[in-house]
């Protein structure tokens, strides 16, 4: 499954994804219709799903709405295997975790984000 789509419905959220339904009483002689009732006669006017991948503050957006911003950062912290234990205190410092948050949320289009939130998901 498309790991944008598979974090859409871990959070709950609609994927949108259209159908052509034939319907001979209408011009065009059908529609594309989504699941969540959008109906249009044109592909340009579809709804856009959501890429987590290419701006990883989508990830953090619907996390927050959820309220569970907080539990996520610090899963990310200490459960998600990202921060060696003894890097944490030491190495790191806070140069070292700013750009860690930076690389996350701000650099990284390859979905880093976006595959920890589908791992806590599903633990
Ligand atoms: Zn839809």
């Amino acid at each position: 499954m498309d790991k944008n789509r598979e974090l859409q419905e871990l959070l709950g959220l609609h994927w949108h994804e259209y159908m052509w339904k034939d319907d001979d009483t209408i011009p065009g002689g059908g529609l594309f219709e989504c699941g969540c009732g959008h109906k249009t006669h044109f592909q340009w006017s579809f709804k856009i799903n959501p890429d987590y991948a290419s701006d990883p503050r989508l990830v953090l957006r619907e996390i927050e709405k959820k309220g569970n911003l907080g539990r996520f950062i610090l899963w990310i912290w200490c459960d998600s295997g990202m921060v060696v234990y003894n890097e944490k205190w030491t190495e790191l410092g806070i140069l070292g975790i700013l750009v860690l948050v930076i690389k996350l949320i701000a650099i990284d289009t390859t979905g880093k984000l976006r595959d920890l939130a589908i791992r806590w998901l599903k633990e």
